[in-house]
């Protein structure tokens, strides 16, 4: 009960900074528990709007941001979305609800520490469209793909080729890319197999694509 007051007040809070509008969003982020994802050590931070380690000296990051790259990806009932940096499992359990039982969502990382972390957590809220695999995200997945959209979780030098290659026409990524001026949140639209879209939506600071 405390812990579902505490998620209560988190999403009130982003949903008044005016970063959480979508209504299928909010109320992923009010039934997800958050304190299922972190480390049992940090279990009592799970509600504060801050990132926190996992393991292998990598976070779950920051609710806020994880709003503002799920608001941007526009996640719908039945699509099929590549994640890239499972870590927690918590971004992808959040982008599992939004896309539904008829959606899939993919979600890849290196570590296998991690791999396991992410697939015990997502098993215990029990979404079964949700798919950790151990990979290189660099390479994106082919075998799953074409995907309706993509979201890379690691700040990468620029968005790796084969995923802009693995997300159809039409199609969205948002990810984390160094520029000169530090680590910019892109949106980046597939209009076509050679023209693109892009919106930057500012500084976030991330753990890098390895
Ligand atoms: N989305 C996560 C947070 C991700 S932090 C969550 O909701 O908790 C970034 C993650 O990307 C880390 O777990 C890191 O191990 C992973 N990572 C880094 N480089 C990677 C790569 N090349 N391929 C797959 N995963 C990678």
């Amino acid at each position: 009960m405390r812990f579902r007051e505490q998620r209560e007040s988190l999403v009130n809070h982003l949903i008044e900074v005016g970063v959480l509008n979508t209504p299928r969003i909010i109320e992923a982020f009010k039934k997800m528990p958050r304190h299922l994802f972190v480390r049992k050590d940090y279990i009592r931070h799970a509600y504060d709007d801050i990132p926190l380690p996992t393991f292998k000296s990598q976070t779950i990051s920051q609710p806020y941001t994880i709003v503002v790259m799920t608001e941007a990806l526009e996640p719908k009932p039945g699509e099929k979305i590549l994640e890239i940096g499972a870590g927690s499992g918590y971004q992808a359990a959040l982008l599992g609800y939004c896309v539904g039982p008829k959606g899939k969502v993919i979600t890849l990382e290196l570590e296998p520490d991690l791999v396991e972390f992410a697939k015990n957590n997502i098993k215990g809220v029990k979404l079964k469209n949700v798919k950790v695999i151990q990979g290189d995200g660099k390479k994106g997945y082919q075998k799953e793909s074409p995907y309706d959209k993509c979201m890379i979780t690691a700040a990468c030098k620029e968005i790796p080729k084969p995923v802009i290659e693995q997300v159809k026409v039409g199609g969205r990524i948002v990810a984390p890319v160094n520029n000169f001026f530090g680590q910019r949140m892109m949106v980046v639209d597939k209009l076509s197999k050679k023209k693109f879209k892009k919106k930057d939506l500012g500084s976030f600071v991330f753990v890098p694509l390895r």
